[in-house]
């Protein structure tokens, strides 16, 4: 039996911005315990690490207590099946989110019935708000303060200066 106060909110958070932070957050405030799953997917290009994004969103939360985040290497359900999750969250910005999402969550179903795929739509602020708009921004020197943490800003920054 999965556990419904247990919840995940996967992603490849590459990097996380403010729209990642306020899911989570609005999610910390739901659930007893949320891990955040950090997909490690060597398929899919992405600027840093699966540890610099482990590492920076531990720093980012490194007051909340009921909250634990990893890497994963695999189908997402199958984290849910080994660790008793409930329920996933995602994040929706638009309705052009939403088609994309759906198909996912119908599949998600398939592969495992228990898991409850939950739909929360992102913050005014953020929907315009993506992780490939960052890395544009930022490789192009433009800033980007107002739109992730300032510990993605410091990392992005490093990334950058190693070119
Ligand atoms: P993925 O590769 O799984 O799409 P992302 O890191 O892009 O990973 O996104 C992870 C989750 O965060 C997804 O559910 C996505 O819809 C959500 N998300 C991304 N940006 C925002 C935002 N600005 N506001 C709300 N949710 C967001």
């Amino acid at each position: 039996m999965t556990d419904p106060h247990v919840a995940m909110f996967p992603g490849s958070f590459d990097p996380p911005t403010l729209g990642h932070i306020n899911i989570i957050e609005r999610s910390l405030r739901l659930y007893d315990k949320l891990y955040v799953v950090v997909a490690d997917n060597i398929a899919k290009k992405c600027l840093f690490t699966a540890d610099e994004r482990v590492d920076v969103l531990k720093d980012i939360f490194h007051d909340s207590r009921n909250i634990e985040i990893v890497a994963y290497n695999g189908l997402m359900v199958n984290f849910a099946k080994e660790n008793n999750v409930g329920v996933m969250i995602r994040g929706v910005r638009a309705v052009g989110d939403f088609g994309y999402e759906f198909e996912l969550a119908m599949t998600n179903k398939q592969m495992m019935n228990d898991l409850e795929v939950l739909f929360m739509p992102t913050d005014p602020n953020y929907f315009m708000l993506r992780s490939s708009q960052i890395k544009e921004m930022a490789a192009f020197g433009a800033d980007v303060s107002s739109l992730v943490p300032r510990q993605v800003v410091e990392l992005l920054r490093k990334k950058t200066d190693l070119k």
